[in-house]
Formats: structure tokens, sequence, C-alpha cells
């Protein structure tokens, strides 16, 4: 089943192989049946003849088709029993339900995608922003897989140059400047290196931040984090230490997915509950992205301010000084910290705000290079071995090591880049991406 469980407009069943034409085709009463590509309106019948549903019926003719095999999706009436009933019917007659991902991972074995096209696949139908969403498509696209192709071929030419020395060394031929293979291998690592490094943007871009508020009580945390969210989830009062437990949501800042905590107050306190909270509020900080600041710009700043701020000064953070619509004047001390200044309650300040949080998770930098980036952590382990397969190659190179052994190095890091796009793969690499699949996709 391709849709989700559950009731309906239209639900869809998907079915791939060689036997898929003719499994459907015997169930179905429509003329004429399943042409590449034609939408087909008929019934859905058992062998008897009785009418299950009726149906929308859509085949692809090998190889042009999602898997590369003979796809007929078949679009039914959005209820699970119908649904099922279908399913039952073409298990009956001789397909199985499909793995996780498997639709995708046929459409790999079939070279219709690669490996990272395929991981893209995943994180188009996981985003949860339009920013992700964006990314994923373009990898869809192979654009990553392009940007990896240049190098791989210049690793292929040095490989082909220095296995030339080697085969044909008794033959007088001369050998192959060690030096400047050792120049073109860095060329190859510098351009790897580039695209590691974006890397940091991705991670950022695929699982997210996590931005922690702190601050003394009532200075406005929960109003800001109720801001920052654009609806009200923390409760605000004007009793100190009400947010007593570290609240958290999700919001979408420049295309990355942002978790906000909101968290109890930090302040020396004597009350076990709100100590409790207190002791969260550090607990999560130590696992944030960043950490935001609050202090109230509408008074001068107090010793806990302090306190909090010397806890988080080594921490990636932002100041912000709130209440500006009641600060009368701002507090030297206070402008030391180099705030941001705003109003949680009118929203003044905010806009500059997000745009200093997009700067301090570093996703700025990430402009212009969308879509080539590294966005899964199998990526990015694969292209750092291939990088420092490179260095390696490069080091026996210079240090006049005999050539065997720098091809060894340049070998494996091209079995690196295949690798990333799928071209050499085990069943352990396979069975990580597509594990992850839903089932139908
Ligand atoms: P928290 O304890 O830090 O989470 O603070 P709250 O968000 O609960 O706010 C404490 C009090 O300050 C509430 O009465 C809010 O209405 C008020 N407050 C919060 N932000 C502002 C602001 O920007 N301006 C003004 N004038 N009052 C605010």
């Amino acid at each position: 089943m391709s849709t989700p469980m559950g009731r309906s407009g239209i639900g869809v069943v998907r079915v791939s192989g060689a036997a898929a034409l003719r499994i459907c085709g015997q169930f179905l009463t429509a003329h004429p049946p399943l042409n590449h590509r034609c939408a087909t309106n008929g019934r859905w019948q058992t062998l008897d003849g009785d009418t299950v549903d009726e149906v929308v019926v859509v085949a692809y003719h090998h190889p042009h088709s999602y898997t590369g095999e003979d796809v007929v999706e078949i679009s039914a009436h959005g209820n699970p029993i119908i649904l099922n009933a279908i399913i039952t019917m073409i298990q009956a007659a001789g397909a199985r339900i499909a793995a996780p991902g498997e639709f995708t991972l046929r459409a790999v074995a079939h070279g219709k995608m690669d490996l990272i096209q395929a991981e893209a696949v995943r994180q188009f139908i996981e985003a949860q922003t339009d920013g992700q969403a964006r990314i994923a498509l373009r990898q869809l696209d192979g654009e990553l897989s392009k940007r990896i192709a240049a190098p791989k071929e210049s690793l292929i030419g040095l490989i082909a140059h220095l296995e030339a020395g080697i085969d044909f060394a008794e033959d007088d031929v001369e050998l192959p400047d060690a030096q400047k293979i050792a120049d073109e291998a860095g060329g190859v690592r510098a351009a790897l290196e580039r695209l590691q490094q974006s890397y940091s943007y991705g991670r950022l871009l695929s699982t997210g931040a996590r931005i922690v508020i702190v601050g003394r009580p009532n200075v406005g945390k929960s109003s800001l984090f109720n801001r920052l969210l654009a609806m009200e989830r923390a409760i605000v009062t004007e009793i100190p230490g009400t947010t007593r437990d570290v609240l958290s949501e999700i919001a979408d800042i420049n295309g990355i997915p942002v978790q906000f905590y909101d968290t109890a107050g930090v302040r020396e306190t004597t009350d076990r509950v709100e100590q409790i909270g207190v002791s969260r509020t550090l607990e999560t900080v130590s696992e944030a992205d960043l950490v935001v600041l609050v202090v109230d710009g509408s008074s001068d700043l107090f010793d806990d301010d302090l306190v909090i701020y010397e806890r988080i000064r080594t921490l990636q953070h932002l100041v912000v000084a709130n209440k500006l619509d009641i600060a009368a004047s701002r507090d030297p001390a206070i402008e030391k910290l180099k705030p941001v200044w705003i109003s949680a309650r009118t929203g003044e300040g905010l806009d500059r705000l997000r745009q200093n949080i997009e700067v301090a998770l570093g996703s700025e930098r990430a402009e212009g290079i969308a879509g080539t980036i590294l966005t899964s952590s199998r990526q990015n382990e694969t292209i750092l071995k291939a990088i420092a397969a490179l260095l390696s190659a490069e080091t026996a190179l210079r240090s006049g090591t005999p050539h065997e052994m720098a091809l060894l190095d340049l070998y494996e890091s091209l079995s690196c880049l295949n690798e990333l796009t799928g071209e050499i793969t085990t069943e352990d690499i396979l069975g990580k991406i597509f594990s992850t699949f839903c089932i139908g996709k």
C-alpha cells in the first residue's frame, strides 16, 4: 500500500515486478487493459466475478517506471477493508508485501537512481520544512551525484596514470612524476573537502537544531517562546517560577526545523518542584545548539543574570534584552552583553532576532551551495574516508614510497566515492539506508 492506512478519498496499491501486469490484469475488467502510462477505469473483481471496488489503474511498462520493472498502480477508494481485500487477492496470485523502501531499492538496482538519490527520496518524504524539501528535491534530481562526478573522474585519471607507470616500468617508459600526481591528488582532495564542509549546514538541515531559552524568572522567556512559535504553548503568568518543566516545540527558521525549549527560570531556589525544573534546565542547556539568554531590558542587570551568563558564555549563545516597550533607559551593564533588543509583548525586534538565530546556527553560509550539500551522516563519513585515503596517497607519493602503495590509497578513495553513489554496495549499507524507509516506497 503506497498511501497511509486509514480512510481517505483514494488509496493506492502499487505492484512491481515481471508478473505485475499478469497478476493485476486478471482481476481487472477494463479495456484496453494496462497499456503503458494510460489511466484505465474499471472494476476490480474476484476470479468469481464479484466486484470489490471500482478502480483507476495506471500501468508503467519496464524499464520506464519508478522501479525499472513493470509497475501497476491501483487507485481504489480509500477504505482499509477494500484496500486489504485487493492486496490479499494480489498476494494470493503470487505477489508478496514489499520490504521497507523496496521499490526504491529496486530502482537503485535497475539503475533508475543512485544511492544518494534514494536517500533523498526518504528525506523528501520526511521533510518537515520547505527548506528540507527543496534540498531533498535537488538531490533527487542528481545535483549532489553530479558534483561528485568530477573529482571521481580526476581520481580515475590519476590511477590510470600510475598504473601505466607500474605496468610499463620495465619497458623504459618514463615514470610519472610523483610530485605532480601528489599535487593533483591534493586538488581532488580540496574539492571533496569543500563538499564535506557543507555537512555542518546539511546536518543542521536534516536533523534540525535545538535552541534553549534561559533566564531569570519573569524576564519574558515564555512570552518569547510563544512569539517564536507564533502560538500559545507555554503558560504565561506574573508569578515568578511558574514554568517548571521544560516545554518544547518545533518552528521553521530559514528551512531548519528548530526545536525550542522553554525552561524553568534559573535561580537559587528552595522550592523542591522548582529545583527539579532548574536542574532540567541545566541538562537541556548542555545539549543545545544555541542558548538564548533573556534578560529584562526594562530594569538593570541582576547578579543572577550574570551568574547564568557565566554558565553559558562558553556555549554558542545569544543574549536578548526583552521588554523594550517599557524600557525607559538601557542599562550599560546589559549593553555590554551585546544583546538583541526585543519586546515579546509587541513583537518589535523579533525579525532581527530570527536573523541573529540563523547566523548563530550557521545557516547563512549555505546559500548558493544548496542542493550540493551533504545531508546524511553516511555521506559525510564516506567522504571523510575518501579524503583520508587521498591524504595518505599524497604523503606516500611525496615521500618516495613505491607507487604501488599510493595506488592502494587512491583505490581506497575511489571505492569510497563509489560507495557514496552506490556503484559499490554492501548488504550493510543497503540495510542501513532502506530499513529507515516506509513500506510502499
Ligand atoms: P518567564 O518567567 O521568563 O517565562 O516570563 P513570562 O513570559 O511568563 O513573562 C513574565 C511577565 O512579563 C508577564 O507578565 C508578561 O506579560 C511580561 N512580559 C513579557 N514580555 C514582555 C515585554 O516584552 N514587555 C512587557 N511590557 N512585558 C512583558
